[in-house]
């Protein structure tokens, strides 16, 4: 399987960066904010040809991307059916979003809304699990527990230290989490419900997973994931592509 990160970026968006976004096999896509579209474009990944798309939260950077995809299915005519994961309301702000954005009636938008559910389908032939558990953030926040073939995935989406996020990462072979803070500036990460280097470092063992790929960096945790990835075993920095 090949993961193909989009960007690692958190909201303190810099240039040259791009919002958290990552895609399995070019077809299963977790977040989607803006300028995601452009990246799968740059990572020459035909944006036709995703299956399902998970949505963590619906904060700008990791959901309003969105419209941009269903604009370019209906452009392009997409063929392939489209499934939206994510929390309650995914499908009611979706498709407001869509009329606040004058989407032509002659486009065809239409896709598969699943609301705080398991999904299950087979993709290349594959098992294909996708269960959401409920992280700690502002808003509601699905993390995301994948089954994908024989390998275990958790994604966090934007979290602070939480034991339903540790127990949902139990055993995983790949633990996506959040790092948007280092340990000094964790007054704020406690106000805005982010993750400190501590907090995920913290989650790491408690969940036993075998790697960690911190991600939804910022200035103050890049430089810090990368010393991370270079003294300690497990622990994977921030590639464009991981095949395993
Ligand atoms: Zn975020």
């Amino acid at each position: 399987m090949r993961i193909t990160f989009l960007g690692n970026w958190s909201s303190n968006i810099v240039k040259g960066k791009r919002y958290t976004s990552f895609i399995i096999d070019n077809s299963i896509v977790f977040d989607f904010g803006p300028g995601i579209l452009e990246s799968l474009l740059d990572h020459d990944i035909n944006p036709l040809g995703i299956s399902v798309v998970a949505i963590t939260h619906m904060h700008l950077d990791h959901f309003a991307g969105l419209p941009e995809l269903l604009w370019f299915r209906a452009i392009y005519g997409a063929q392939r059916p489209l499934v939206i994961l994510g929390p309650g309301k995914i499908r009611e702000n979706t498709l407001m979003l869509l009329e606040l954005l004058n989407t032509p009636p002659a486009f065809n938008v239409s896709a598969e809304y699943v609301e705080d559910d398991s999904f299950e389908t087979v993709v290349n032939g594959r098992k294909l699990l996708i269960e959401p558990f409920r992280a700690e953030h502002i808003i509601p926040d699905n993390g995301y527990r994948i089954e994908y073939g024989d390998t275990l995935l958790f994604y966090s989406g934007d979290t602070a230290y939480s034991k339903s996020v540790v127990k949902a990462a139990e055993d995983v072979d790949y633990l996506i989490h959040e790092m948007t803070y280092t340990d000094d500036k964790d007054a704020e990460a406690r106000f805005w419900k982010h993750s400190t280097y501590s907090d995920v470092m913290r989650v790491f063992h408690e969940s036993r997973a075998r790697h960690l790929v911190p991600i939804h960096l910022s200035n103050y945790t890049e430089p810090l994931a990368g010393e991370l990835a270079q003294r300690q075993r497990g622990i994977i920095i921030y590639l464009s592509t991981l095949v395993v």
